[in-house]
């Protein structure tokens, strides 16, 4: 198999937090704490987890919109972490992101065409401004809306139609890569389905590969190749997709899964309800960060962190008891 796209390795983010009348250092949130994983080209990674489990600030390391604190990110056989300056440019634009929220991140003054067309004037695409109208026309007809669209502002589109001009300006640049950060939350069930289907069709078409970020395990299970999930800025369980649905290892994972409605009754899997919320990432419980909540938990768990470990198919659990 050939080099993977992304390969990331211990990556830490670690946020001071201030205090204080002279604003000193009083705590830190440990946002990502030694997260490794990679992605293969063509691949759709799925990073479940959730709020508050670090899954966002991971992608947003990985594009360097954020500084992490420690660890590796290697695209496409490059160092990120290493890149400035024009290189970072370049890098920036094989590496898209797709924001949760399609409204806030389209400027409401700008047309279509002008929020398209603005992404292929910084990154150098089409040499005329009829060039780039050919260009946005046909990146609109792409993802299912018309050439026409290029006229209107953000506020005449409906939710759905929002986050496809948001997709057709991530591909205006021809990226390898595009983290997909909760795309599909902010929008009608019935209309999640279509906007997956879309990413779909244009992984197929364009060989793109994702790095798919979501809160809910039904979400990400059709469009994902491989799953990883994470609690409080770890991974603690990684694996092919259909091995994660049918055999999940980790109690959090079997919780989550538990969550996840089932439409054949015969398949519905017994409710496993956790105790109290997520910990807060400033004081992670000792040991397993899960012990907390993890209805199997022993005495142990409190005392050392289970490290991932492979298991068949390459399926990777962090779990004394796994
Ligand atoms: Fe639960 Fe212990 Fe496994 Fe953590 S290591 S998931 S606390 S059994």
């Amino acid at each position: 198999m050939s080099e993977p796209l992304l390969r990331v390795s211990g990556l830490k983010k670690h946020f001071p937090v201030l205090g204080g009348l002279l604003s000193r250092q009083v705590g830190t949130v440990y946002a990502v704490d030694g997260v490794s994983f990679s992605v293969n080209r063509g691949e759709t990674l799925g990073l479940v987890g959730e709020s508050g489990c670090g899954k966002s600030t991971t992608g947003r390391c990985v594009l360097r919109l954020i500084e992490p604190t420690d660890g590796e990110v290697s695209f496409d056989g490059q160092d990120v972490r290493k890149l400035g300056g024009d290189y970072l440019r370049a890098m920036r634009r094989n590496m898209q992101l797709v924001f949760q929220d399609p409204f806030a991140s389209l400027n409401p003054r700008m047309t279509v065409g002008a929020i398209l067309g603005e992404a292929l004037v910084i990154h150098k695409l089409g040499s005329s401004a009829k060039e780039r109208d050919e260009r946005v026309a046909s990146l609109l007809v792409k993802v299912g809306l018309k050439a026409e669209h290029m006229r209107r502002y953000p506020h005449e589109f409906s939710g759905g139609q929002r986050q496809r001009i948001v997709i057709a300006r991530a591909l205006a640049v021809e990226p390898k890569l595009i983290v997909c950060d909760e795309p599909v939350s902010a929008l009608d069930v019935s209309i999640q389905a279509q906007v997956i289907n879309l990413l779909e069709d244009l992984q197929a078409e364009l060989n793109l590969t994702y790095l798919f970020v979501a809160h809910d395990l039904s979400v990400v299970e059709h469009i994902s190749d491989r799953v990883a999930v994470m609690y409080l800025g770890r991974i603690v369980e990684l694996a092919k997709a259909s091995d994660l649905y049918r055999n999940p290892q980790h109690p959090y994972t079997r919780a989550l899964l538990s969550a996840v409605p089932v439409p054949d009754p015969k398949l519905k899997r017994e409710r496993i309800r956790l105790k109290g919320d997520v910990p807060s990432p400033m004081k992670p419980p000792s040991g397993c960060h899960f012990h907390t909540r993890c209805p199997i938990a022993q005495p142990r768990c409190a005392e050392s962190a289970p490290a991932l470990k492979e298991g068949a198919n390459g399926h990777l659990v962090a779990c004394h008891l796994a």
